[in-house]
């Protein structure tokens, strides 16, 4: 059972991609289970909508970037 350890002990979140500054997508290192950011800066569960949203908000991100 893989997800013995998170039900145990939670879930082991590890940053998987750095979106903007503020957003992140994490993975748990035990369940592969995948949380993201959302806009009130709490953690939410990474659907495929919400990565299209950091999709678009890691482009933006660039830009500006290069821009700069
Ligand atoms: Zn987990």
């Amino acid at each position: 059972m893989k997800n013995m350890y998170c039900k145990i002990l939670g879930h082991d979140y590890k940053v998987s991609r750095n979106v903007t500054s503020h957003v992140k997508e994490y993975t748990c290192s035990h369940c592969k289970k995948e949380m993201t950011t959302n806009s009130k800066g709490g953690l939410t569960v990474l659907t495929p909508k919400f990565k299209e949203i950091n999709n678009v908000l890691e482009q933006i991100h660039n830009k500006r970037k290069l821009r700069l």
